[in-house]
């Protein structure tokens, strides 16, 4: 279980004052922590960071999601993005992945990291990479000295893997970004986080959430529309969910203007800086 005393996710190692070790001890002990970095639309609605979600267990941590603003969110909380030991994708739309170049740079002229980092996404991820690191810094991928090991693991959806002791299986869904869009569910310790990604309703959802103690589901507008999930489909599919929790994320405008009708006994609603104990 985790028992660090330090605040959850918030403290940076490098940075952190010696006093704040054992002068907050707010978190008890947990198995798994997943804290929101970001969780609002490609297009910042309401304020709220791009996609970006930190999941620590005692092996490992891991970021899922890396949106364009994560480094922002990162920074303002003073989480030290050095403590990631995966970044998974669940498909590459540029809210999901256009932070992964700032984070890789960050890491080798800020952070001088040392520590190997794997990131994980559907087919067709190490390409795209490639090309967004090329068009937003020239060379970066031939002419970087990188002081640290990253690899890009692609993986068909509905595969398996384990990464620093996590069980890390992810779903394919129905959201068009040019690869595979996944749905993903990891495990560790007992305890399943399951995320939907971004998608319209597929019954693959039902499948994601089974026995799940986590679940968050993208809840970009209010009513039915193409590619993405909607408060009302939810609502009427609910019950059929077997989850402990279930949060809605990725809120659109249409959504956001309707938070208030949103029935709290069914779900909870994703805010930036929220954390939960598994
Ligand atoms: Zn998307």
């Amino acid at each position: 279980m985790i028992t660090r005393t330090e605040p959850p996710a918030t403290v940076s190692k490098r940075r952190r004052p010696p006093r704040a070790v054992t002068a907050t001890a707010t978190a008890r002990p947990c198995d798994m922590r997943i804290s929101i970095i970001g969780c609002g639309d490609a297009f910042g609605s309401g304020g709220r960071f791009s996609s970006a979600t930190l999941i620590e267990a005692n092996e490992g941590t891991c970021l899922l999601d890396c949106g364009p603003s994560t480094m922002t969110a990162l920074n303002g909380r003073r989480i030290d993005p050095d403590r990631v030991d995966v970044v998974i994708l669940t498909h590459l739309h540029g809210d999901h992945f256009a932070g992964i170049p700032f984070f890789l740079l960050d890491a080798q002229w800020i952070r001088r990291r040392r520590r190997p980092l794997t990131i994980l996404g559907p087919p067709g991820t190490r390409r795209r990479l490639h090309d967004t690191l090329e068009a937003l810094f020239p060379s970066s991928t031939a002419q970087t000295p990188w002081s640290f090991a990253w690899t890009v693991e692609e993986r068909q959806p509905g595969e398996t893997s384990v990464q620093h002791g996590f069980t890390i299986r992810t779903m394919e869904v129905v959201h068009p970004s040019g690869a595979p869009a996944t749905a993903v569910r990891l495990a560790a310790a007992g305890k399943v986080f399951a995320h939907s990604g971004d998608t319209e309703w597929t019954e693959v959802l039902l499948e994601l959430a089974a026995g799940a103690d986590l679940l968050f589901l993208e809840c970009f507008a209010a009513v039915p529309m193409r590619t993405h999930l909607d408060y009302a489909t939810l609502v009427a599919r609910r019950a059929a969910f077997d989850a402990k929790r279930v949060v809605l994320t990725h809120l659109g405008p249409g959504m956001l203007a309707h938070l208030e009708a949103v029935d709290r006994a069914l779900f909870e609603v994703a805010e930036d800086g929220l954390s939960f104990e598994l």
